[in-house]
């Protein structure tokens, strides 16, 4: 085994994940489930509407269904007088046709009678006699009536495959009929602890000994992301335990992230371990990012494999740079909605150029309605500066720094 000390070809963030992303085939693997049950997933086709939306003329007012013509010219001083015909239910179609001069009772949704072409809000009309109503402002063709296929028209894109699919999406695929649908299939994330350190959360820790928290960490996240995590364990820093384990967690799972033992001290045994897995092995070690630099990724055997830092800010750091937008590709969701917020910095910052800083900071809300990002210094190893921070604060590449007062862009958790 050859020990380096130091990490030479260090990438940019952004160009390590293109490495990673350029040797990885894209997966095809879908699955059909359930609307209900696909919130979350990456629509796996383009779905066009099989109907028109609404399929009949609704209205969207509580009042009187009457044809526009009869209503013109009518004022509070010079009401239209209609003659009071009939009541639409709920669920059911009118009983009747409107003829000139007649209007019929009808609710928000309810469906209009042949002959009708608008609606008089029940606000705007007296009922001056048990089959008399005026109507004191005259309405246009057309006004608070839905027409049919206003929302959807049969045969028009709805939602793009990529989409990721979100509560209200399902609302309207179900609203059209459509119960089910085909969605990418769920990756299986494998996630192996490293470090002689730790223990299971069950346990009390011994001297020296911690608490594994990244198992966790990442668990969630995966789980966020619409994947399936499968926590493979702990496992000493000893390289056939850990080779053994890999082994078996990616050969059985899609994806297999490795947390600890990334960098490259006799300790870290995880650019080895991964380099055994398969072809072509390792093809990122070292990323210009703080904190994060040790980070691991390669492709073993058309699997991505990532190694992550220990430390478990950088952890979280770098599954968001690298594993999240890996996910994504492999089961080819549209890049999401940035969850990115604009605040004012409250602190100067300093940052090497030549390296993406990432600061955790919390967003609090000013008495002007602005926020201010407030960083969360902490030493390396404590774990609740992320617990009590919002989000991120990313200093780019080339930038020396940042001014207290500067507007920054922070993603959040
Ligand atoms: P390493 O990446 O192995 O150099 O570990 C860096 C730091 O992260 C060390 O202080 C480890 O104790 C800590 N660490 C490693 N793995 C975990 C874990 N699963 N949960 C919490 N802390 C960890
Ligand atoms: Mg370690």
């Amino acid at each position: 085994m050859t020990t380096r000390t130091e990490l030479f070809n260090v990438r940019t963030p952004p160009d390590a994940l293109h490495t990673l992303l350029a040797r990885l085939p894209k997966r095809e693997a879908l699955e059909e489930v359930p609307t209900r049950d696909a919130l979350d997933r990456v629509l796996a086709q383009d779905l066009c509407s099989p109907a028109d939306l609404p399929s009949f003329r609704r209205s969207t007012m509580d009042g009187f269904a009457v044809r526009a013509a009869d209503t013109f010219g009518a004022t509070e001083g010079l009401p239209a007088y209609l003659d009071l015909v009939d009541e639409v239910f709920m669920g059911q179609a009118p009983t009747r046709a409107l003829g000139s001069g007649e209007c019929v009772r009808i609710a928000t949704g309810g469906m209009l009678p042949d002959g009708a072409d608008a609606v008089v809000m029940v606000e705007q009309t007296q009922e001056v006699g048990p089959t008399t109503v005026e109507a004191v402002r005259a309405v246009a063709p057309g006004e608070n009536v839905v027409q049919i296929g206003e929302d959807v028209r049969t045969g028009d894109p709805i939602l793009p495959r990529g989409h990721v699919l979100r509560p209200q999406d399902l609302g309207g695929l179900v609203a059209m009929g459509i119960t089910t649908v085909a969605v990418a299939r769920r990756l299986r994330v494998a996630i192996v602890s490293g470090g002689d350190e730790l223990v299971d959360p069950e346990q009390t820790p011994g001297p020296g000994q911690i608490r594994d928290i990244n198992s966790y960490t990442l668990a969630a996240l995966v789980k966020r992301g619409g994947h399936e995590p499968v926590l493979a364990g702990v496992f000493p820093d000893e390289y056939s335990a850990l080779e053994t384990a890999a082994q078996n967690a990616l050969s059985e799972n899609d994806v297999l992230i490795l947390s600890a033992g990334s960098s490259v001290s006799a300790r870290d045994m995880t650019a080895q371990v991964v380099d055994s897995l398969g072809k072509p092995g390792v093809l990122v070690h070292g990323v210009s990012l703080k904190p994060g630099k040790p980070t691991i990724l390669a492709v073993c055997g058309d699997k991505a494999v990532f190694g992550l830092p220990g430390n478990p800010v950088s952890c979280m750091v770098t599954y968001d740079l690298f594993v999240a937008p890996t996910l994504a590709y492999l089961s080819g969701a549209a890049a999401p909605p940035s969850r990115v917020v604009t605040a004012r910095l409250t602190r100067n910052i300093a940052s090497a150029t030549g390296r993406e800083d990432y600061i955790q900071v919390r967003l609090d809300r000013r008495t002007d309605g602005g926020l201010d990002a407030v960083p969360i210094f902490g030493k390396s190893n404590l774990i609740f500066t992320l617990v009590r921070a919002d989000g991120m604060l990313k200093i780019p590449l080339d930038a020396g720094g940042l001014s207290a007062g500067a507007q920054v862009e922070v993603v959040l958790f």
